[in-house]
């Protein structure tokens, strides 16, 4: 049958491997192959390309022996070059397991926890006295339309019968290699963390089989869980290394990767991981090409539920860098023109150099590179209970507004927007199986997308403009609706601190607890700025909440 030929333009998602043999299971999910195009001259990238659903995607894997976060940033920067509407990205592939989390053939997607979008690096930071880790760099994570899917995805019942589906056509291909298929010979072994692999044999035939972790036997062939990545330059073979990066992020880590970093700095992105091993001395490849298959299914299923004209309607790649970069610039110049806004950087240090702006992908990254370190979470803060991701440490019972930081009143002047990284979030999501309970925000997103545009409805909001937002709220537009970095509007219009946009809202039931990206809620928020008037007008809304 002959392939179709489309336009460079006319793909929409970019499929990223690491792998040869990541790429080869990635190629067999393809419903349809489409016809080589010519690259441009500064692009050496190989290309396959293709049709999922009802999405075109282009295949490409990092150059041969060259993995690491840096490779799959390159990778991406010519790729999004070349195809000018890539809106998003993901990172298909293997990584390591955390044991107490996951077991072999399992997937990991990343998810948001803190200011990490999913993934951190953990080979770029400063260790502080004490054994805290400041992680450096801020990442990218996957746009609103995808994150909505993810939530579709994960409540639905479907979604393991639909990978299930995919893993079994594999079968049916002629020109697969059966080891993607999960053959009865594969072993799930996990030895005790001090016990280190015997020998330089591949596998553990030799390693002391009293050492093995006796586990309870698993009744599902996989689970699919959702929580943070470590992603680093460096290869994790060490199962004491393994656990001190675990508790590093608070034992919320589920897989430790080496691409996802380079790539999240640069766009958006999903990272979608199969679980091959356990990130220790006995790591072999034998669970690699089975793991694969789990998370190149697992990412068919999950494009099966992204609506190919929420993709259409989002920034391309190319696009999000430069307006980025513009809106850049003009905060940063706001920021050193406001005479009276409190300093958003901490003063340098004498002698020390103004950091140029690094232009990257996401407002985000480029705001937290202007400011290194001004609100930027230290990772040994424990933002959750740590045996309970979905629980936020308690906020404080009785409010008080003595010694608090004196800020600017909101009617003091025009409000700086803020791109600090208080602004909300995604909230963890659970791990487990994709029959766990919903969370709160799953709920709240389950209609996010009315026939109005969200950017406008935000715009409107960023501008003050009260009568496109009540045009907007009366169009249709859900007041829990979330921008591209997870926030409602009624915590954008708090973090701008315009008092007649937040009554608005209020007026219309936006909901106070809505929780910020670190889990903290909008009271708590406008008690530690000292933000009175705003705090009057939560407690408020709730005291009358409380009456009705
Ligand atoms: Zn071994």
């Amino acid at each position: 049958m002959d392939e179709r030929q489309l336009r460079h333009d006319e793909y929409t998602i970019g499929w990223i491997c690491a792998l040869p043999l990541e790429q080869t299971v990635a190629m067999h999910m393809l419903d349809e192959r489409h016809r080589d195009l010519h690259n441009p001259a500064n692009d050496e990238n190989t290309y396959t390309l293709g049709k999922i659903g009802a999405h075109n995607v282009v295949i490409v894997g990092l150059p041969m022996g060259r993995i690491g976060t840096n490779d799959s940033a390159a990778v991406i920067t010519r790729m999004a070059s070349t195809f000018p509407n890539i809106k998003f990205g993901m990172m298909v592939g293997v990584g390591g397991g955390i044991p107490n989390k996951t077991r072999l053939g399992d997937v990991v997607i990343c998810s948001a926890l803190g200011t990490n979008a999913g993934v951190v690096q953990h080979d770029m930071g400063k260790a502080h006295a004490g054994g805290q880790f400041e992680t450096r760099g801020y990442l990218c994570g996957p746009p609103t339309a995808v994150l909505t899917a993810l939530t579709k995805f994960q409540a639905d019942p479907r979604t393991r019968r639909e990978m299930r589906s995919h893993l079994k056509k594999l079968t049916a291909m002629s020109d697969i290699d059966e080891s993607y298929l999960k053959p009865d010979s594969l072993e799930d072994l996990l030895f005790e963390s001090d016990y280190s692999h015997a020998n330089m044999r591949k596998d553990c035939s030799d390693c002391d089989k009293s050492r093995i972790i006796q586990r309870e036997p698993r009744l599902v062939d996989f689970k699919i869980h959702y929580g943070l990545i470590a992603s680093g330059n460096t290869i994790v073979k060490d199962a004491k290394v393994r656990d001190k990066l675990c508790k590093r992020y608070n034992d919320n880590l589920f897989c430790i990767e080496m691409e996802a970093a380079g790539l999240m700095n640069n766009f958006p992105c999903v990272v979608i991981r199969g679980i091959c091993d356990y990130a220790d001395s006995h790591a072999n490849d034998k669970w690699q090409n089975y793991a694969a298959a789990v998370a190149a299914a697992c990412t068919k299923a999950l494009l099966g539920v992204v609506p190919e004209r929420e993709v259409r309607g989002l920034q391309s790649i190319q696009d999000s860098i430069t307006s980025s970069s513009v809106r850049a610039s003009k905060e940063y110049n706001l920021q050193h023109q406001a005479a009276n806004s409190p300093p958003l950087t901490p003063k340098k240090p004498q002698g020390a150099t103004e950091p140029a702006p690094q232009i990257i992908g996401c407002p985000e990254a480029i705001w937290y590179n202007n400011s290194p370190d001004a609100a930027h979470p230290k990772l040994g803060e424990t933002l959750y209970d740590a045996n309970d991701l979905t629980r936020p440490q308690t906020p404080p019972q009785s409010p008080k507004l003595e010694n608090h930081e004196k800020q600017p009143h909101p009617d003091d002047g025009p409000s700086l927007p803020r791109r600090n990284t208080d602004f909300g979030s995604t909230q963890p999501l659970l791990s487990g199986d994709v029959s766990a309970p919903l969370t709160i925000l799953q709920k709240k997103r389950s209609n996010t997308f009315p026939n109005t545009d969200p950017a406008v409805f935000f715009d409107a909001i960023e501008e003050g403009d009260i009568t496109t937002i009540k045009r907007e709220l009366k169009n249709g537009t859900n007041v829990e609706i979330i921008d591209e970095f997870g926030r409602t509007p009624l915590w954008r219009a708090v973090e701008i601190g315009n008092r007649h946009v937040i009554q608005l809202l209020l007026d219309n039931d936006a909901n106070v607890e809505a929780k910020n990206l670190r889990g903290g809620n909008i009271l708590d928020w406008a008690l530690k700025k000292g933000k009175e008037d705003i705090v009057n007008m939560v407690l408020a809304k709730m005291d009358a909440k409380v009456k009705a």
